[in-house]
């Protein structure tokens, strides 16, 4: 048997991380400017916990363009580098001077914001230069250094005379990643990654105008100056103390994150928590329109006010996708892949956790203004469903909190809703029978039959309604639902004065027979019922088994396709007690009789939206002979 070791060779190892470690190149940028920032921050400790007896006075970190040279610049005005730390840190692939600090001074600077990681953040910039330079001068007395590599494994060191303390970083960029010296490109780039770090970051000048001198004349021109163009805002509103912030702070940085959004949220989280682990962030509740799919990755994933991704899949549950916001957490790892992104321990924690919060706060709102509450039911109530639907926790929070309205504008919970029906609405088992319609207009006439007879009819119209309807009954074992079209409420809701049938068994019988004569049996199934005489005497309704199968299929149930492909099935209820039967009955030929029930079953398709093309028209055409 034969041990040994396997030699790994940096000559090797160098092409494979400028070629496999980012998939984007354009994350230099980013890598670079949280070194700046780190080098500025650690600074900012050193001078605060008094190691470092400088002048910390007020930092920030230029990006510099020069075309015709083809370089870029990062300057830092940060801690520095002294020539053996550049041997330490920067020649060491893979050392990470960030988490060295970070355990060194591990008791004061755990909330410095220290972003650093792996130690390879640096060596991104050979994804876009042929050649990197570093002048830097240490805080400490010591001679500025010069390093310079050419991206090979082999580099340069010497003195350099730099007399301020900071670090500049020289790329030289190689010929195939020109863009990178575009101005509007870098501006992008600084716009996407870097508009809320912590340390102020410029990008060239810009021109302010200045107030007019007193004595100025009316047609001198307002003054103006050149001053540094700030590109971020180091002190976003979710690094601050809810206690610190307002109503319109919060509308405000929405503004900050959505330029391009003009309508105000509806109402915002703020996130904060440090253990187990740590996370800040503000989600908001947006208006949502009903494509669901279009308000995806809106929500922005941060590392220590560093932006990292807009995909927040795994990081945030899949129903809270469609909020807006921010979330930071220094504890989500910067450069790994997805997959193991969501295997993390951690990130599962942020997820649970921010479920738990967001339900909270719903509670919260709707126990501390109920009204206002209800008045937003209905731009937020897609996420609470979705959210009941796909996750259990979520589901028992929400049924505190999750309305129920009614046709008319009143909002139950369900306990609410339960307690209002259980009198009036129950079924021969004694379930309880909640009614809904799906549709206001087109399910008109059958909820103004319930609602004469007093029943409550709930409006119940978000497209994943018939998933959230199969569950609620699931949890609620004494409940059912029905769509007002889904029976006739009569046969449904067991009544104490129950109607006495004008019609012997048998004439319903005969009644029926000559009916089915008429009405295209394939697809009605005809019934004769002693109803109330006041109730239509034709009454189209549908299985709400059936109906609602389909619907779930449709909406994406899972499954087999069992009753997609079923044909389209009605009950055809016929008011045994209306005077109408009578006059069926009393018909002098059987073409008068068959005039007659054509009419009725019209008239009832009709409320069912189910009369079209040469139906409608042969109904038409009959309706005006009759006048
Ligand atoms: P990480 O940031 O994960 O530690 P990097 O490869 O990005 O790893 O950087 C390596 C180390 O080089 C840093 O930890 C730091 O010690 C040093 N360094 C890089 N850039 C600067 C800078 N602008 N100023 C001071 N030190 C720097
Ligand atoms: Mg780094």
């Amino acid at each position: 048997m034969a041990t040994g070791n396997i030699n790994v060779s940096v000559e090797n190892i160098f092409p494979l991380i400028k070629k496999f470690l980012y998939s984007d190149h354009e994350i230099f940028l980013r890598e670079l400017i949280s070194n700046a920032t780190d080098a500025t921050l650690k600074l900012k400790h050193l001078t605060s916990i008094g190691e470092a007896k400088v002048e910390y006075g007020n930092p920030i970190i230029d990006i510099k363009l020069d075309k015709e040279a083809k370089t870029i610049s990062i300057i830092d005005q940060g801690l520095g580098m002294t020539a053996d730390e550049v041997e330490k840190y920067i020649n060491q692939v893979a050392f990470s001077g960030a988490e060295e600090f970070l355990e060194k001074y591990k008791d004061s600077a755990q909330d410095s914001g220290i972003i650093g990681h792996f130690g390879l953040g640096f060596y991104s910039a050979f994804m876009v230069a042929e050649k990197v330079e570093i002048i830097t001068k240490s805080y400490k007395d010591e001679p500025a250094a010069h390093w310079v590599c050419d991206g090979s494994p082999t580099f340069t060191l010497e003195q350099a005379d730099k007399t301020e303390r900071g670090t500049e970083i020289v790329l030289h960029v190689s010929e195939d990643e020109t863009e990178f010296l575009e101005e509007g490109r870098i501006s992008e780039l600084l716009t996407k990654y870097n508009k809320f770090m912590p340390v102020p970051i410029k990008f060239g000048t810009k021109t302010e105008t200045l107030p007019k001198p007193e004595d100025a004349k009316e047609e001198d021109p307002a003054p103006t100056q050149e001053v540094d163009n700030i590109i971020n805002n180091p002190n976003p509103a979710w690094t601050k103390k809810p206690a610190d912030l307002e109503d319109e702070n919060y509308k405000g940085f929405y503004r900050e994150l959505y330029p391009m959004q003009f309508e105000d949220p509806l109402f915002h989280i703020h996130l904060n928590v440090d253990h187990p682990f740590n996370l800040t962030g503000i989600l908001y509740f947006p208006k949502l329109s009903g494509d669901m799919s279009m308000q995806k990755d809106r929500i922005q994933l941060y590392q220590n006010q560093v932006f990292v991704t807009d995909n927040v899949e795994g990081i945030v549950p899949e129903f809270l996708t469609m909020l807006r916001g921010v979330i930071d957490s220094p504890d989500i790892p910067l450069n790994v892949s997805r997959s193991y992104l969501q295997a993390d321990g951690a990130v599962k924690k942020i997820s649970g956790y921010i479920t738990r919060k967001v339900a909270d706060k719903l509670n919260s709102l709707f126990k501390n203004n109920r009204e206002d509450f209800e008045a937003k039911w209905n731009d937020i109530k897609v996420v609470i469903e979705y959210g009941m639907l796909s996750e259990d926790k979520f589901y028992d929070k929400a049924e505190k909190f999750a309305l129920y309205p009614t046709v008319d504008n009143t909002f139950f919970t369900f306990e609410e809703l339960k307690e209002k029906i259980k009198d009036s609405q129950t079924d021969k088992d004694g379930k309880l029978v909640v009614l809904y319609a799906s549709n206001k207009d087109a399910q008109h006439s059958y909820i103004q039959a319930a609602k004469d007879k007093g029943y409550e009819v709930l409006l119940l119209d978000s497209p994943i309604v018939s998933h959230l309807i199969q569950k609620l009954e699931s949890s609620n074992e004494n409940t059912t639902f029905v769509r007002v079209d889904g029976d006739h409420v009569d046969n449904l809701i067991k009544k104490d004065d129950n109607v006495i049938s004008k019609l012997s068994d048998e004439e319903k019988e005969v009644l029926k027979t000559t009916i089915e004569k008429v009405v295209p049996t394939e697809t009605f199934t005809v019934q004769v019922e002693a109803m109330d005489s006041q109730a239509a005497p034709f009454i189209i309704t549908q299985s709400e088994f059936m109906r609602r199968m389909k619907e779930m299929q449709a909406t994406g149930g899972g499954g087999i396709n069992m009753f997609g492909n079923m044909p389209e099935n009605y009950n055809l209820v016929v008011n045994g007690n209306s005077e109408f039967v009578g006059k069926i009955n009393e018909a002098s030929t059987d073409e008068v009789k068959e005039g007659l029930i054509k009419q009725a079953l019209d008239l009832a398709k009709l409320s069912q939206n189910l009369l079209t093309g040469e139906d409608l028209t042969n109904f038409i055409k009959r309706s005006f002979d009759l006048i």
